[in-house]
């Protein structure tokens, strides 16, 4: 009989895709796992529903009006889990002292001051949230450095390739004999398809993701390939890459979810089925593997693996993103803030498809180039970056 004290968890973004497949895993092991906060920023009736079943001890909301609301429910239904919100209540789930675990999946930055709250707190630190490592890279690996936090990623591809690396992988790729990381990426909805028939699509369109079922903005990420360019800024700080020790490769059955190339010839992959909770389960359990409700994977039924070189003609914010890693200090933070915008207004109806790339770009060009990386540079290049895309989006 298991004796060890259940672990802490605290669900970041609990009623999103991530926070729901987290919750799943979390459930079949009970003697494991108890829930301590539950965060959502406006689903106040799904986070109701979630505390029913969880029963955590404090459950999060954007605003006052939503919390008051859910007080009053939960109070009603005889469940005693405190309800608080706003920006600072997010901050004290992440970091409260007897949290072992959090799963960060708020979608973009309103993750990042939680986020680095857990890391300074040392915690076991679930990284699904890719925005908040791409705007803030140095400080948040320093961070973890200093505070001795636990950092498992989550992204599919950035788990692939920690199982693929020696367990203790830190100080640059080149001393475990790594020579190059590559990054698969499924194409998304629209692979193989021309700039100019990329104009005329819709947000329901681009949400349609062939392999995997995601929240919305990452979804319109996958379409223009902007996401395996956070993902590419991410490996590079998560594995102390260079960008050019990073290679995409498009690979449509999404069953490779990424490898690592060594110097004797070697190639390490990790193969599964495309559900995010293989690597958010990897993540829970580590160093042990644990049950996490996934099929194995069935060869003779993907019979075939298919891989092709991306087109960063027709999907430009890949080498937009690369650039930015290239460029480093503040660029990250202002490309994401400025796809943050881009994404919102696509998904709105105020921009095409192939606006976002032009937007992000016109960002990047004209925002003035920081080479500090503090915190506070960083929520400033963001706020700069997101009113300059404002800016001009409304002068379209
Ligand atoms: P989602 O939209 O389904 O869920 C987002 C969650 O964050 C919700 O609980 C929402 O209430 C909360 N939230 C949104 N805005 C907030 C704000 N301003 N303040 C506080 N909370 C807020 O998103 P998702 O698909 O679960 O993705 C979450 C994160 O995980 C993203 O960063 C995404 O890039 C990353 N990720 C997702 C997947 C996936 O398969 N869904 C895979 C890899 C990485
Ligand atoms: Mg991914």
């Amino acid at each position: 009989k298991n004796v060890q004290r259940r672990q802490a968890v605290t669900v970041l973004g609990a009623t999103g895709s991530i926070g729901t497949s987290t919750l799943d895993v979390i459930a079949r092991h009970p003697e494991r796992y108890r829930i301590h906060a539950l965060t959502a920023h406006r689903s106040r009736e799904p986070l109701l529903a979630l505390c029913l079943t969880h029963r955590p001890a404090l459950a999060v909301l954007g605003d006052e009006r939503d919390a008051t609301w859910l007080r009053a429910h939960l109070a009603e239904a005889g469940v005693a889990t405190e309800v608080e919100s706003g920006p600072a209540a997010l901050v004290a789930a992440a970091e409260a002292s007897d949290v072992d675990v959090v799963m960060s999946a708020i979608v973009g930055a309103a993750g990042l001051l939680p986020t680095l709250a857990a890391v300074h707190a040392g915690k076991r630190v679930l990284l699904a949230n890719k925005e908040a490592l791409v705007m803030s890279g140095s400080l948040f690996m320093e961070a973890v450095a200093k505070s001795g936090a636990i950092l498992l990623p989550i992204d599919s591809e950035h788990n692939a390739i920690y199982q693929c690396l020696p367990t203790e992988h830190r100080g640059g790729l080149a001393r475990h004999g790594v020579t190059q990381l590559l990054l698969t990426a499924s194409g998304g909805p629209f692979r193989g398809w021309s700039a100019e028939a990329l104009e005329q699509v819709t947000p329901d369109q681009a949400c349609a993701h062939p392999n995997w079922s995601m929240g919305r903005k990452i979804s319109v990420d996958s379409a223009t390939l902007m996401n395996k360019g956070l993902e590419l800024i991410e490996a590079c700080w998560l594995f102390d890459a260079r960008p050019e020790q990073v290679q995409v490769v498009v690979h449509p059955q999404s069953v490779i979810h990424s490898m690592a190339a060594f110097s004797d010839g070697s190639v390490i992959a990790q193969l599964g089925n495309p559900d995010m909770r293989t690597p958010i389960a990897y993540g829970l359990g580590w160093p042990d593997r644990i049950d996490a409700g996934v099929a194995a994977l069935d060869l003779f039924q993907v019979a075939r693996l298919d891989f092709e070189i991306p087109d960063e003609v027709a999907f430009p914010c890949l080498r937009l993103a690369r650039e930015a890693m290239a460029a480093g200090g503040t660029s990250p933070a202002v490309l994401n803030a400025a796809n943050e915008v881009a994404v919102e207004a696509f998904l709105d109806g105020r921009l095409s498809f192939t606006g976002i790339a032009d937007l992000v770009a016109r960002v990047q060009d004209a925002e003035p180039f920081e080479s500090v990386c503090d915190l506070e540079a960083v929520l400033e290049a963001d706020a700069r970056a997101r009113r300059a895309a404002t800016a001009l989006l409304a002068g379209h």
